[in-house]
């Protein structure tokens, strides 16, 4: 190519170019650079005359010289010295501008110059810098291999590293070993560009100690953009309130445990089979599930505790109590219902099989030696709730097997099922005068309905038909249904306080007798569980126990009268 070419290339490129000659002091070392040459582009982007500042120097043109990140003049030295090509960004004060040089070395004493402006740059990333001093949460950029890129000053707040410590480093190496699977798991949630938000880990401080942080990134491509915030104290409180809970449920738990077991033998209490006794009994009812009870009383039992002393009755209690929890099943419930009585409820069990239960028991307290006390028997009474028996009808036959079990001599398994189809109260009903109320009216009343309870049990006795069956327990039902609706009029008008109370147990009962009737009449029902309800739980258990609540007052009444 000619020169000529050489020279419009040089003086029309967009370009800037300047050539220099270096200026250097006794000892050979640069000190100044004198202006040779530029081109339009450069005169344009420095604001210069080429003509004017020819042959002049650079601190001449530029007395204050330029600033620059780097020591700019050291590095242009050195590459002219070594004829080699560099670059720096420096700052032209006057100009208000930022300029990327680059540097080549053409001969021994002469170099050129290339500069592109890069000021746009420098204003962002001054911009960038701001922003990470004024904000005031904890900003970083990272890269997709757990290292630290920038962080801001917050950081270096908040974990005591110095900033320049903490860029360049794994944050992965800072937090707390059992956060590690977690953080890992979000950065691969970010490698695949997924933002995240509320994530949290421990990071360790300088000092030792670990900080939660609370996380939300942004990843791009290989980087991932994050701010975090210290939620330390506000985690912390976290966790003493989770674990002041969880006291509390424990302290809960163990307070239910206490009060639904006994403390001498740890079954099961009394308390308890009162919580759940209905559930069982209506999920067997809904389900048409066999029900059994074995009620078990230790024989003589006095005896022990006369002989040997009350700790060693209590010994034989726990002793029994172990025999016999560890044989029986899993779903059955035992409970110590008192003194030296256990019942065992057995859920999906026939009578048949509650007595093979009750039997191998009895065999193994026979047949087991007590350390001091020696053998120690028990009787067993045993029976099969009826379809909706009450539990109240249900015990009171477990209990008389159990009476019957002790009158043939103890030691022996006694079932309900002998009195078969035969209503509890066998017997005939007779009327006592502490069962007079005072109120003329109700003792009639209440004295007819023994009549019809003796007519049930006879009926019972006499394998009448299905006709004659339900003709008399509608009887026996509309007499109960006059008798409670007077009741409560004579109750109220006399100003009974229990009066509201008693109204519903009332309503309770008529609602079941109904349900009961129905089932009878689907024959999903015997006979004998309804004459059972109407005469141990109307008749008898409620009539002339739980009215006996309001006697005080009917026999008050009387006695103003008189
Ligand atoms: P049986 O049942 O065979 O007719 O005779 P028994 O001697 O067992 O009769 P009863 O049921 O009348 O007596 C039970 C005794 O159990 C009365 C009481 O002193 C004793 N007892 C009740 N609870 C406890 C207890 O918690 N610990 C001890 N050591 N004895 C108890
Ligand atoms: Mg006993
Ligand atoms: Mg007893």
């Amino acid at each position: 190519m000619e020169d000529h070419y050489y020279k419009t290339f040089f003086e029309k490129s967009p370009t800037a170019y300047s050539y220099h000659r270096v200026l250097l002091d006794d000892e050979g070392i640069p000190f100044d650079y004198e202006y040779l040459a530029l081109n339009a582009a450069c005169e344009k982007l420095l604001l210069l005359q080429a003509s004017e500042v020819k042959h002049k120097s650079f601190y001449e043109i530029f007395p204050q010289g330029w600033e620059g990140e780097y020591k700019w003049k050291d590095m242009l030295n050195r590459a002219i010295m070594n004829r080699e090509t560099t670059h720096f960004d420096i700052h032209q004060v006057s100009l208000q501008k930022w300029l990327r040089v680059t540097v080549f070395s053409l001969n021994d004493d002469t170099f050129a110059c290339v500069y592109d402006e890069v000021t746009m740059e420098y204003v962002l990333d001054k911009g960038i810098e701001g922003f990470l001093k004024v904000n005031l949460d904890m900003l970083c950029v990272a890269n997709t291999n757990g290292v630290f890129i920038r962080v801001n000053k917050n950081f270096e707040d908040t974990l005591g590293y110095p900033v320049k410590e903490l860029e360049g480093k794994s944050f992965i190496s800072l937090v707390h070993p059992d956060d590690i699977p977690s953080t890992m798991e979000v950065i691969d949630e970010l490698k695949e560009q997924k933002s995240i938000s509320g994530f949290i880990n421990r990071i360790l401080c300088k000092d030792g100690s670990y900080k939660y942080l609370e996380w939300r990134s942004q990843p791009n491509d290989q980087y991932i953009y994050a701010s975090a915030r210290d939620i330390t104290e506000k985690r912390l409180e976290e966790i003493k309130l989770l674990q002041l809970t969880k006291n509390l449920q424990e302290q809960n738990e163990e307070l239910n445990e206490l009060a639904i077991t006994d403390e001498l033998t740890s079954l099961y209490n009394r308390h308890y089979i009162d919580q759940i006794i209905e559930n069982e009994m209506s999920r067997s009812d809904r389900y048409n599930e066999p029900l059994s009870m074995i009620l078990i009383d230790l024989d003589f039992f006095k005896r022990v505790n006369d002989t040997w002393g009350h700790p060693t009755g209590d010994e034989v209690l726990k002793h029994t109590a172990e025999i016999t929890k560890n044989n029986i099943r899993k779903s059955d419930i035992i409970a110590r219902m008192g003194g030296e009585e256990f019942a065992i409820f057995l859920p999906h069990c026939t009578i048949a099989g509650a007595l093979v239960v009750a039997e191998k028991i009895r065999k193994l307290l026979e047949s087991t030696e007590h350390p001091i006390a020696g053998v120690v028997t028990a009787s067993f009474g045993v029976a099969e709730r009826r379809k909706n028996e009450s539990f109240y009808s249900w015990y009171k036959r477990v209990d008389e097997a159990l009476y019957r079990a002790k009158e043939g001599g103890r030691n022996r398994v006694v079932s309900a099922d002998n009195q078969h189809d035969v209503p509890v109260a066998s017997v005939r009903l007779e009327w006592k005068v502490e069962w007079e109320s005072g109120n003329t009216v109700i003792d009639e009343q209440h004295r007819d309905l023994i009549k019809q309870g003796n007519s049930l049990i006879y009926l019972s006795l006499s394998n009448a038909g299905y006709e004659q069956t339900l003709q008399q327990l509608n009887t026996v039902l509309t007499h109960v249904v006059d008798h409670f609706a007077s009741e409560e009029e004579i109750l109220s008008s006399i100003g009974y306080p229990g009066y509201e109370r008693h109204a519903q147990i009332h309503t309770g009962l008529v609602k079941k007798a109904l349900e009961l009737k129905e089932a009878y009449q689907k024959g999903e029902l015997k006979s004998s569980a309804f004459f059972s309800f109407l005469v141990d739980d109307i008749i008898i258990g409620h009539m002339l126990h739980a009215d006996r609540g309001y006697f005080p007052y009917t026999q008050n009444k009387q006695k103003q009268s008189s």
